[in-house]
């Protein structure tokens, strides 16, 4: 395969995709509504990928990482009792939430096992809900079932060895964390702001983990720039030692510098930039095996942008993609916040 960062492709890739809107999965004036995805939708029929159908994951397939008792509760709840707000943040169940969660959960167990399996080189799962807050005990942070933990898990128990997650959502995937904190088979890094919900994510969360469970909190407006600089720094030295055979990536476009709910500075350059480099990582380091799953982004055209900046980094990295809409912002420094990580880590 191909060596080395400045990967280009001499074939196209082949994408596969999945869809999940759940529009009915939807409460008033909620920001995780059916409208993220409405500027997105229109826009798939030019991408350079194939739709995947989905199917549901069973419960059996959700307590991979959830406990049945959760799996339960969601059901019953969903049958008995909603629309109902089950947390603060606030996340909601409606009489169809938990069909809408166990599809979202199945289309990105779809995308998961088409690229495992070699049917597909990448792929892309756009669900709603997402997932990464959710843990094992708890459903939270407008998550119900935690997708890509659950194709981790699922990939894991098909035959793999080591899956790493990469979240470069703007919040901490609380839930995803929690669910592989002390499973060696699972690394997870993720990007966020600090200070904002939910409030884990330090740097020193994990000590029994370290190079395997790994955080970088972010200063208000860390954007491009801080991204590249995270890329280099923290991202590959973890795939050094690690050593992947898949990549998933919690895909979150609440980054981007005009998320109504964050203050993150990523534009959509910077989306692909970041997705093209994990697209060539996968490539060196696990045979371009690897799957973006959806996460967060409140701004309709912020998530169309960054969707479609990852299918372009999937399907051509060797292009370039931006729109113009760069932060009007100057991004803090953080070279003394990524050297106390990888001194941390023991990256040197
Ligand atoms: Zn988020």
């Amino acid at each position: 395969m191909l060596k080395g960062g400045g990967v280009l492709y001499n074939t196209p890739m082949s994408t596969v995709y999945s869809l999940v809107p759940s529009p009915s999965h939807i409460y008033p004036d909620h920001p995780e509504r059916p409208a993220r995805l409405d500027v997105l939708i229109p826009r798939l029929s030019t991408v350079q990928a194939d739709l995947l159908p989905a199917t549901a994951a069973t419960p059996e397939q959700a307590a991979l990482v959830h406990d049945p008792r959760l799996v339960a509760a969601i059901d019953e709840v969903c049958r008995t009792q909603a629309p109902a707000v089950i947390d603060y943040a606030p996340t909601f169940l409606t009489p169809s939430s938990y069909a809408d969660a166990l599809l979202a959960v199945g289309a990105t167990l779809a995308c998961t096992r088409a690229v495992q399996v070699g049917e597909a080189d990448n792929a892309f799962a756009i669900v709603r809900p997402p997932g990464h807050h959710a843990e094992p005990t708890r459903a939270m942070g407008f998550c119900i079932f935690n997708n890509v933990a659950i194709a981790a898990r699922q990939a894991l128990a098909d035959g793999l060895e080591r899956v790493l997650i990469v979240d470069y959502d703007a919040h901490h995937g609380n839930g995803t964390q929690a669910a592989f904190l002390d499973d060696e088979r699972v690394a997870y890094l993720s990007t966020h702001q600090w200070g904002i919900y939910p409030g884990t994510g330090t740097t020193f969360d994990a000590p029994h983990a370290k190079q395997r469970i790994v955080n970088v909190p972010l200063p208000a407006h860390a954007g491009d720039q801080c991204f590249a600089q995270i890329t280099e720094e923290i991202i590959r030295p973890t795939f050094e030692a690690f050593r992947p055979q898949m990549l998933l990536v919690s895909a979150g476009f609440d980054a981007h510098w005009n998320d109504p709910i964050t203050m993150l500075g990523l534009s959509t350059a910077g989306y692909f930039h970041i997705s093209k480099r994990l697209v060539e990582l996968a490539v060196e380091f696990c045979g371009g095996k690897l799957v973006f799953v959806l996460e967060g982004g409140y701004d309709p055209h912020n998530v169309a942008n960054g969707a479609e900046a990852v299918f372009r980094a999937l399907t051509r990295p060797g292009s370039a993609f931006e729109v113009g809409d760069a932060s009007p912002r100057w991004e803090p420094g953080i070279e003394s916040r990524l050297e106390e990580i990888r001194q941390w880590h023991g990256f040197t």
